[in-house]
């Protein structure tokens, strides 16, 4: 019986097993990737977390591992299938095992939104991306369109954009959402070409004149103003409308907002006694690194209080 057991090793899961070994608390991490879900590890360059200017994800991702594994942090790889936490004793278990403890730290993170038209199922890994950082090598002197106005859509564009010919950013309004510095760093680049107020509406393995390639060739493109919409030739789609939180596992006993979030305020603490919250999972207002750890290190203040209210 462990005092505590992290799900996930994102940021917030790498602080919560920081603070968790600094606290001499019997601990685990469960995950089925060595660092969190991908969405830190999948991004290129990292600007904004402090004392590290343009680490990457990746970077930043092993070292936080390292750091936890330094303190004795304990980390088993396994996916999580289901979890029982009503009780006293929250039970997880994964494919290989079954773990208990007297608390758990839910720490999921979220995971990409699906843009939800025609040709983006089919065509996923033909052509259709999620991870710029993953695929974006393939698409080299090529013409990539990227869908989305928020941060992780403007830094996809600006890292294409070193490889690609032409990237074209498709955009549901006539103003981005992402970080001013994004913003103005974008639009600077002359190979990109903002679509503004448009939408993809399909996603097609055939050029503009009819020939099929099995893979994506064009997107037909829609303008929201006028409603006029015409291919676009495109050799690769990359799709960032946001994430969707990975609560699913937890989802049946813990209160949620409409959107899926676990409901927990700065603390962590959840609907179910002994069970918190932390990162991207939470309903929070800005899900940036720097507020996952934060989180992190909250829920394991919070595992300490209870425990010792528990005694
Ligand atoms: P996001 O900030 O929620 O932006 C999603 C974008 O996709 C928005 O521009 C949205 O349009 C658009 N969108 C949503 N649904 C759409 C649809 N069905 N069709 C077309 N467009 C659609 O998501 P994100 O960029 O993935 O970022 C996720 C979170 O991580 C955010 O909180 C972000 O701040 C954070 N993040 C931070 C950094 C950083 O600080 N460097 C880097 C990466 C991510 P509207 O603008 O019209 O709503």
């Amino acid at each position: 019986m462990y005092d505590v057991i992290i799900i996930g090793s994102g940021p917030a899961g790498m602080a919560a097993a920081i603070y968790a070994t600094r606290a001499k608390l019997s601990s685990i991490v469960i995950d089925q990737n060595y660092v969190g879900g991908g969405q830190v590890v999948d991004t290129y360059e990292i600007d904004n977390y402090p004392g590290l200017p343009g680490i990457s994800g990746m970077d930043l991702g092993d070292k936080m591992r390292e750091h936890a594994e330094k303190l004795g942090a304990q980390f088993i790889t396994d996916l999580v299938v289901r979890t029982e936490l009503t009780g006293p004793v929250k039970k997880v278990i994964t494919e290989k095992n079954t773990y208990e403890a007297k608390t758990a730290i839910i720490a999921s993170g979220a995971t990409h939104r699906k843009l939800g038209v025609p040709g983006e199922e089919e065509f996923s890994g033909r052509g259709v991306s999620y991870c710029a950082t993953c695929d974006g090598a393939f698409y080299r002197n090529k013409v990539t369109v990227v869908i989305g106005g928020g941060d992780v859509a403007v830094e996809d564009a600006i890292f294409l954009a070193r490889a690609c010919s032409k990237v074209y950013v498709v955009h549901r309004r006539d103003e981005l959402r992402a970080a001013k510095v994004l913003q103005d760093n974008l639009l600077s680049l002359p190979n990109v070409e903002m679509c503004w107020s448009s939408a993809v509406t399909e996603i097609l393995d055939h050029t503009p004149d009819g020939e099929s390639i099995g893979k994506v060739a064009s997107v037909m493109l829609k303008d929201l103003k006028t409603g006029d919409v015409k291919p676009l030739p495109v050799d690769g789609v990359f799709i960032a409308v946001g994430i969707t939180p990975l609560s699913a596992l937890v989802g049946d006993q813990l209160e949620m907002n409409e959107g899926g979030y676990i409901i927990a305020d700065e603390t962590g603490e959840t609907s179910i006694p002994g069970v918190f919250a932390a990162g991207d999972v939470r309903n929070k207002q800005l899900r940036q690194i720097v507020t996952a750890v934060a989180d992190g290190a909250n829920a394991v203040t919070s595992v300490e209080r209870y425990l010792l209210q528990a005694k």
